[in-house]
């Protein structure tokens, strides 16, 4: 979240919710975090979720993106986002999109869905690889038609990861040409069955080749009309910071330190709490809505409230000796999570991987643990620091346009308006 956005939310409240409504899916996404496929046991019906809307208002929610699994596939989906409306909760969505067919769409319009962001990972034949699904690309660009025709704002978000990252700038044109208002894009972080396909995983000099083609982009989409944003675990602190997270041409908008507990709060389909919805479950879950009341939980429950109070001792690594600690406070909480096993030390980081670079050095991700196989749950990686040209094991440079990590460090940066932060 940026600093513009922060500064008029006041005291920490969940204003940004995520629930996810369903684990039932109809895709099974070779990179899932969630690992989605079949309803969790015991999940809230129509009647327990339509209870927990007035506390969510209460508590001051603007926003309530409803996730799956597929949110549609709940019965209590279309109910839902009718009473979010009605208790003046903007709700929005995040879909696969594959079984929004025409009367769907406008049944979602109808209901007061304000804006719908659908996943599409790159041109059809990686996204249909990476959704383990033949003809998922096509459903999911005729969702964005159908949503269009119905009224509703329609998004897309892309997980960028070593399939598809020679995708992004094809996949842009085909998104503008769908008539998208926003993109959000964020990293593949190895949570779930994300955990489980290293190959699939980039590494942290990867940042060096994407974070400027995607500040390329962005220059592109404002003068599109669309706005990209990068997601929160995409950072942090190189050259592009300011242009990559400001919504307007002059802005100079940074990267605010993880908002999990404090601006951000998820909710699992049976009821439990997090404090952010990509936060391992086993860790960050707290009490379920079902058996105690919302404002109590995001009060008093350690797990959800974990961190929300951390100070520059909870960071470690070379995060703890960062010049950006104190704002940054180590990254993405659940992406740092899912690599070292905790938070504070998130080696997916443009700043850390420059600053490296230009002594010559990288850091490497090397699988040392699995996970266990359970919803959002991560394996375990070292980092290993090696020199910037060593041997990639796991290197696909199909493409001529990227070069090597040393040449691009060297390279003019794409800027717009005042020098930006960096290395
Ligand atoms: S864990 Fe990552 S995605 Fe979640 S609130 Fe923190 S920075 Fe944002
Ligand atoms: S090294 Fe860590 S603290 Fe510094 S900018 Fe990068 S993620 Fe943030």
């Amino acid at each position: 979240m940026s600093r513009r956005r922060l500064d008029v939310l006041g005291e920490p409240h969940p204003a940004y919710v995520v629930w996810e409504l369903t684990l039932r899916c109809d895709h099974a996404c070779t990179h899932c975090g969630s690992r989605a496929a079949v309803a969790r046991d015991h999940e809230l019906s129509p009647a327990e979720a339509l209870a927990v809307v007035p506390q969510l208002a209460a508590l001051g929610a603007r926003e309530v993106v409803l996730i799956g699994g597929e949110a549609y596939l709940h019965p209590g989906f279309l109910e839902l986002v009718r009473a979010l409306a009605a208790a003046g909760v903007s709700p929005t969505m995040t879909t696969g999109g594959k079984g929004i067919t025409p009367e769907l769409a406008r049944a979602m319009a109808e209901a007061g869905l304000v804006r719908v962001s659908v996943s599409i990972d790159g041109l059809a034949p990686t996204h249909d690889r990476m959704r383990a699904s033949r003809g998922s690309f096509a459903r999911a660009t005729a969702a964005l038609g159908h949503l269009r025709e119905a009224g509703i704002r329609i998004a897309a978000n892309t997980n960028l990861n070593r399939l598809n990252r020679d995708d992004l700038e094809p996949l842009y044109e085909h998104l503008r040409g769908q008539g998208i208002g926003s993109w959000q894009v964020q990293l593949t972080a190895p949570l779930g069955r994300a955990a489980d396909r290293v190959d699939m995983i980039l590494q942290p000099w990867d940042l060096l080749d994407l974070l400027p083609r995607i500040a390329a982009l962005k220059l592109r989409a404002r003068g599109d009309g669309i706005v990209l944003m990068p997601g929160n675990n995409l950072g942090y602190f190189g050259p592009e910071e300011g242009l990559l997270r400001s919504l307007h041409a002059d802005g100079d908008d940074h990267f605010m330190g993880c908002q999990a507990g404090r601006f951000v709060m998820g909710i699992e389909s049976d009821g439990a709490v997090k404090g952010c919805p990509s936060l391992q479950t086993r860790a960050y879950a707290g009490a379920s809505v079902r058996g105690a009341e919302l404002a109590t939980i995001w009060r008093e429950d350690p797990k959800v409230g974990a961190l929300r109070s951390r100070t520059l001792e909870d960071l470690w690594g070379l995060c703890r000796e960062c010049v950006f600690a104190e704002t940054c406070m180590g990254g993405c909480s659940f992406t740092a999570h899912s690599i070292l096993g905790r938070p504070g030390n998130d080696p997916y980081c443009h700043f850390r991987a420059r600053t490296l670079a230009m002594r010559g050095l990288r850091e490497r991700l090397v699988p040392v643990a699995r996970a266990p196989g359970e919803p959002f749950d991560n394996g375990r990686f070292e980092l290993v620091l090696e020199p910037l040209d060593a041997p990639d094991p796991g290197a696909r440079l199909s493409a001529a346009r990227r070069s090597s990590a040393r040449d691009r460090v060297g390279l003019p940066v794409v800027r717009e308006g005042e020098p930006g932060r960096g290395a």
